[in-house]
């Protein structure tokens, strides 16, 4: 069998739409084209109809048994911004401190910036050398003025799950809000708002093979209910928190997309597993032991991380030039956004410490739904031969 070239090892930044998916979406992208909002005609109802039941599968993948809890936005960016702005601008009698991590996505920090630059104080933890958050440290950094707490469920770089239900009972037992970046962790590792203590959650569907441009906001509301100031203004859709016509093929197949992932996740993060494995394994097997040669470095903890995610470093060898070299596949060094801008070294794995040599010489390999054992071979080779020639 021949190899459909390059091989997509990306999945961090993006994935492909499941054909599933696509096919509940098309009648609302054809025949069923009404506005969820219009209440006089069947178009209308068929639409809300539509948009209430992928409210309800979304709803069912996090563990919220009140599907009115999800509000439809346009992917993490957003949510993130609607939590940790619209919480900040809900009630200011408490104060304006937020805690964050280091290792957050730019849609976090870059909110989190925004809110210190109009009157709001962020303290950013730091990370251990796997990545991960100490929840003591969070204990530690609560103040009298906090209003919440803002950690990631699975950092898109290095692949690390924090320890989120700690955190969400640290944050419980001292009265603050909780919001959670799971943009990487839906439909991926279990997510469950009332086990883990979780107030606000950001989702993305085309994370986990729905559509782009789709996203949500889990916002509860019981125990407490949750104040949020909206960001947008207008015809009063999603309780007012988001208003706008919906994007009701978009949704529909978020819905659809969080539901297939429900349903398979423990066959596929088994299956998943075991390819990162055999990519691993392949790798240091290839690239170890030759005259003293040093085996690539594996960035973030060696189990708690998404079943598809590897990062490696191999150093001496700048993931700019390694890049370049491997056509065949399609990878990438860290953050698709970060490399927008320039090539500065990952933020996130500087913040493991050791030296830049390793955030520059990194590399993150995302696997996916589709992809076999052959192409992780494939991949194996490539890389090794790439590595071997730089060096
Ligand atoms: C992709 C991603 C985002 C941004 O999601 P968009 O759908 O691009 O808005 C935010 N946080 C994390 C952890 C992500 O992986």
């Amino acid at each position: 069998m021949t190899l459909k070239l390059p091989i997509y090892l990306d999945h961090h930044a993006t994935t492909p739409l499941d054909p599933r998916v696509l096919e509940a979406m098309m009648p609302y992208l054809t025949t069923d084209f009404g506005n969820a909002s219009s209440a006089t005609h069947a178009y209308g109802w068929k639409a809300e109809a539509a948009v209430e039941l992928a409210r309800k599968q979304v709803a069912a993948l996090i563990g919220s048994k009140d599907p009115k809890e999800v509000i439809w936005t346009s992917g993490t960016t957003e949510s993130d911004n609607l939590a940790l702005i619209g919480v900040a601008r809900a009630d200011t009698s408490k104060g304006h401190h937020i805690i964050t991590c280091v290792t957050e996505h730019r849609s976090v920090l870059d909110t989190a910036r925004y809110l210190e630059g109009h009157g709001g104080r962020v303290t950013y933890l730091s990370v251990d050398a796997d990545g991960l958050v100490n929840p003591d440290d969070v204990r530690k950094a609560i103040a009298k003025d906090t209003i919440l707490i803002s950690i990631m469920a699975a950092n898109n770089e290095i692949g690390v799950i924090q320890p989120i239900g700690e955190i969400g009972r640290i944050a419980k037992e001292a009265g603050i809000l909780f919001h959670v970046d799971a943009a990487q962790a839906c439909g991926k590792i279990p997510m469950d708002v009332e086990a883990m203590g979780i107030d606000l959650l950001a989702m993305s569907a085309h994370k986990v093979y729905g559509p782009k441009g789709a996203g949500a906001l889990y916002v509860r509301e019981r125990n407490p209910k949750v104040r949020l100031e909206p960001l947008f203004h207008g015809g009063g859709q999603e309780r007012g928190l988001r208003p706008g016509t919906l994007a009701v093929p978009n949704i529909v197949g978020m819905g659809k997309a969080f539901e297939i992932a429900g349903g398979e996740m423990e066959d596929e993060a088994e299956r998943l597993f075991k390819l990162r494995q055999r990519l691993h394994e392949g790798l240091m097997k290839a690239l170890s032991g030759r005259g003293g040669v040093t085996p690539p470095l594996l960035n973030g903890h060696a189990t708690k991380r998404l079943p598809g995610n590897l990062s490696l470093s191999f150093l001496g060898v700048r993931s700019d030039a390694l890049i370049p070299q491997i056509r065949d596949v399609a990878l990438s060094s860290g953050s698709a956004c970060a490399s927008l801008e320039t090539a500065e070294p990952s933020y996130v794995i500087r913040a493991l410490g050791g030296d830049s040599e390793r955030a520059l010489s990194s590399i993150r390999f995302g696997i996916g739904r589709f992809n076999t054992e052959e192409e992780i071979d494939f991949t194996i080779q490539k890389v090794a031969v790439a590595v071997q020639s730089l060096r």
